[in-house]
């Protein structure tokens, strides 16, 4: 299996080389040459296996001959050995034919465990196998932080090192982050805003010399290829536990980079019959515009109880426009110049229909946050998390066929947003899980840097393991 950019300045890559590339040189995304696609009978027997065997038949073709099979079914059962729910991803039922995908039963309680996990042990593989070491570089306002450390706190070829800005973050966020004890895990509270957090980011990519010789630096966000790959797997896994592939499932996802619906997109185009796709976005709805009216124009950015999912931008749309465009990669050029000089763009009429027939889309503010926290709390005393009570609400408004299931995908533990909790009338602090109690007894260990490059290269420098 080979992968091309969306904006086709680079010959074909191997999947290992696209794992550690994360963006594409020309600017682009990396996407899969030609996807594989599974035959109803084929997905029909997947229905009993467990959770490691199924991700293990849907990223092989992905993975091709770059990693051997034994190899392979290592890395992931390591990956998902650290989920704190036999099922890995349960479904629990919320209403008619309606149905919560819990994705936050990894380490830090949030569905980017599912890719960080798996992504982590991946990379130290395939590092491992080329005799080199790299560092990997990330910024973070909340949950990449920490699902990134959980995933290489014991990689012995990674150092990481993550930007926070400095007393900007929740505390059980923060806590997440820097009472992890490893020798390789680097927690840098930086005297800025996240914006600042991502700037020195960028730029440390665009020079790389501050490094010792022979290391290089790895971006883990959203971008990153095989996080989307991990995530196609609880699309089937949900569509299977619920009556497909004989059946069609509708899925509502709360979005922000579009990295997470993108992948059930993939799945999709694999071969599962999903009758509708829903995005669900908060106060920043950029998505939510293009898909209901043609108007992708970025807008400043609102401070929401779903922090996960402020952003102005998703840059992972860009994979779907590829397809949408029939993977015309001068359009996509141009669709992409003309949103940098001019702030927007608008969608060729055939390319909106294409969307349309697939994708369905919702703004949930904060005050339907809010209520939808409150009442499914009321009628089951089911306590969501903001994120995915936007999921639930937004698939409520935009479901289309009562008698397709319909899967809200659950994406962090309500213990990680007390405020939103809160607000919602729960009394006090939603409960972290036992395993996490001692979350504000453990000593905590990050270094605060002032907003300027040289500190944070010198730290870095300075840090990074023999
Ligand atoms: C990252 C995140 C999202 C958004 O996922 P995307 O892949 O960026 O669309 C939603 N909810 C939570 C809790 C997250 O951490």
């Amino acid at each position: 299996m080979k992968y091309i950019s969306t904006r086709g300045g680079v010959p074909p890559q191997s999947f290992a080389e696209v794992v550690l590339t994360g963006l594409a040189p020309d600017g682009g995304l990396f996407v899969p040459q030609t996807l594989p696609r599974f035959s109803p009978a084929e997905i029909d027997d997947w229905r009993g296996l467990d959770y490691p065997s199924l991700v293990a038949r849907i990223v092989t073709p992905f993975v091709g001959d770059d990693i051997p099979e034994p190899e392979l079914q290592q890395i992931i059962a390591r990956a998902y050995s650290t989920f704190r729910h036999r099922a890995i991803a349960p479904l629990v039922q919320s209403g008619h034919n309606e149905w919560v995908l819990e994705l936050f039963h990894g380490p830090t309680l949030a569905f980017k465990d599912f890719a960080l996990q798996f992504l982590g042990h991946l990379l130290d593989y395939i590092l491992e196998q080329r005799q080199q070491k790299a560092v990997i570089l990330g910024a973070t306002s909340g949950d990449t932080g920490s699902a990134a450390i959980e995933g290489c706190r014991r990689c012995a070829n990674i150092d990481i090192f993550i930007l926070h800005p400095h007393e900007r973050v929740s505390e059980v966020q923060r806590r997440q982050m820097t009472t992890v004890a490893a020798e390789n895990v680097h927690n840098i509270a930086l005297e800025g805003n996240f914006d600042d957090c991502q700037n020195l980011v960028k730029a440390s990519f665009g020079d790389q010399s501050f490094l010792p010789e022979g290391r290089r630096l790895i971006a883990v966000n959203s971008i990153n290829w095989a996080r989307i790959m991990a995530q196609i797997v609880y699309y089937f896994w949900a569509a299977l536990a619920v009556g497909g592939p004989q059946r069609k499932v509708s899925f509502s996802v709360p979005t922000g980079n579009f990295g997470d619906i993108f992948a059930g997109y993939l799945a999709h185009q694999m071969g599962l019959p999903v009758a509708q796709l829903v995005i669900a976005t908060n106060a920043n709805d950029i998505l939510h515009r293009c898909i209901s009216g043609n108007d992708h124009s970025k807008r400043p950015l609102v401070h929401s109880l779903s922090p996960s999912m402020d952003i102005m931008v998703s840059s992972n749309f860009e994979r779907l426009l590829f397809d949408l465009y029939e993977r015309d990669d001068v359009a996509i050029r141009q669709l992409m110049e003309t949103f940098h000089t001019t702030g927007e763009f608008k969608l060729a009429e055939s390319a909106l229909a294409k969307a349309r027939h697939l994708f369905g889309s919702a703004c949930v503010d904060d005050e339907l946050t809010v209520q939808t926290i409150a009442e499914e709390y009321g009628a089951s005393d089911y306590l969501l998390d903001p994120h995915s009570a936007i999921g639930l609400a937004a698939g409520r408004r935009c479901r289309s066929d009562d008698s397709v299931p319909m899967i809200c995908l659950a994406t962090a533990h309500p213990a990680k947003f007390p405020e939103a909790v809160q607000r919602a009338g729960y009394p006090g602090a939603p409960p972290l899980p036992p395993h996490m109690s001692d979350l504000f007894e453990k000593a905590e260990r990050f270094a605060v840097c002032a907003n300027d490059r040289a500190s944070v290269h010198r730290f870095i420098a300075d840090h990074v393991s023999a």
